[in-house]
């Protein structure tokens, strides 16, 4: 049983604490869908879960409330719960939320009236399309070139490593509109079967989601497709991931959380030396490292959530600390688990194998962890001051 003692820290509502016991009961329901169901379909798996996430009112999370709030701690409680079981359910989940999330925190209210509905309900699956082959880190290298036409915006160049690539029916997608770095670039939002799209490759995983890279080719779109104002592009997704980051560490959280609680009973019901292994005080020793790391975490992860939802205009330093350590640490975490584990933590299928090829990619993308200590020094107060 994983521990929910978190769930009493002052970072929550009431509301919070009755949601993650809801969502913990559903996905204890539902255990068997959040879970690929051979090697061959994973698009199929996918639209299974989201279905599913849907049916059970989960999705609508992923987008503002009736009164256009993004609660981020809800965020963070359903990514933690999802990841605790399924990675892939995760991933389902938080894609809804980050493709849309520029619309979510950007869009006009007839875009936000547009587009969200079909989010929420399954019936869009939405993809962020930030990262190109050469501007990943470097966002500010972006190539893809949006050029005005009468009628609107003509699409240029490729994106790659964009997760629903190929699955999804809607992009948001940055691309140049000017010179000068960050400053020249603008949000679109763009259909799946707008003409001069396509799926260049799909991008096979260590733990399969659907990855792609796509092409825009002479791709013409109309002017209510621009997400705010030419050039505030940057400005759109550094905002989005300023919100999904803590999301992001909130999802390895729920799988050191499941890494924990997997060793946990392994240690006490394997016998070594004559005795359970939980006996055995570097075992113990082991299990209280983890237990501090993930504790530590879930404090930084619902600080920033916390914060975001107090009306904090942005929590860029506290979310980055957040994703840094919760996901180098659910890392270690989950290192330890397997070693707690024996040879059995390395056989295909074990939990604590699936973890330890789960936990890799989010320390990677939304910002690898090099960038997220870029982020925290850049906004540490004596930098702030110019000192
Ligand atoms: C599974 C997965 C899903 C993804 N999904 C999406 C998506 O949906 N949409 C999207 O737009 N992108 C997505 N990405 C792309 C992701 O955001 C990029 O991979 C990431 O930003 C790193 O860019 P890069 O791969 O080009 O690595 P590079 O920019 O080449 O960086 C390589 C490495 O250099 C190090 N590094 C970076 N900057 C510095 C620095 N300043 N100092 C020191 N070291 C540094 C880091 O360790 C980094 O991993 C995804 C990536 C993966 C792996």
């Amino acid at each position: 049983m994983a521990d929910r003692t978190f769930l009493d820290w002052p970072f929550f509502d009431e509301r919070h604490r009755t949601f993650a016991r809801d969502i913990d009961g559903w996905c204890d329901a539902n255990a068997e869908v959040m879970h690929r169901h051979g090697d061959d379909d994973l698009d199929g798996d996918c639209r299974t879960i989201l279905k599913a996430l849907a049916d059970g009112g989960w999705l609508k999370n992923a987008v503002p409330d009736a009164a256009g709030k993004l609660d981020v701690r809800t965020l963070c409680l359903t990514r933690e719960t999802l990841a605790r079981r399924s990675g892939l359910a995760d991933f389902v989940f938080a894609m809804q939320g980050l493709g849309s999330g520029p619309i979510s925190l950007f869009g006009t209210p007839e875009q936000k009236a547009r587009w969200l509905p079909g989010v929420a309900s399954g019936e869009t699956i939405a993809a962020f399309a930030l990262s190109e082959p050469e501007a990943g880190s470097d966002v500010a290298a972006m190539a893809m070139t949006a050029r005005r036409d009468n009628n609107g915006w003509v699409l240029d160049g490729v994106k790659t490593f964009i997760s629903n690539g190929g699955l999804a029916d809607r992009y948001t997608v940055f691309a140049r509109t000017g010179d000068g770095g960050a400053k020249g670039i603008s949000a679109f939002v763009v259909d799946a079967d707008t003409p001069g799209f396509e799926v260049v490759e799909r991008i096979p995983l260590m733990a399969a989601h659907p990855l792609a890279t796509i092409r825009f080719n002479n791709c013409r779109i109309d002017c209510d497709r621009l997400l705010g104002e030419p050039g505030q592009g940057f400005r759109i997704a550094m905002g989005t991931l300023d919100v999904f980051r803590s999301t992001v560490a909130a999802a390895a959280l729920g799988f050191s959380r499941r890494a924990f609680d997997e060793a946990a009973s392994r240690a006490v019901n394997r016998r070594l030396f004559g005795a359970p292994m939980s006996d055995l005080q570097l075992v113990q020793a082991s299990l209280a490292d983890m237990a501090v790391r993930i504790d530590a975490s879930a404090l930084l992860i619902y600080r920033a959530a916390w914060l975001k939802d107090q009306g904090a205009p942005r929590v860029t330093r506290e979310a980055a600390m957040a994703k840094l350590y919760a996901t180098d640490e659910a890392q270690v975490v989950i290192d330890q688990a397997v070693q707690l584990f024996g040879g059995l933590g390395v056989v295909s299928g074990n939990p604590v194998e699936r973890l330890y090829r789960e936990i890799r990619a989010l320390r990677i993308y939304e910002g690898a962890s090099e960038v997220q200590k870029i982020v925290i020094a850049r906004q540490a107060p004596a930098a702030m001051e110019g000192a």
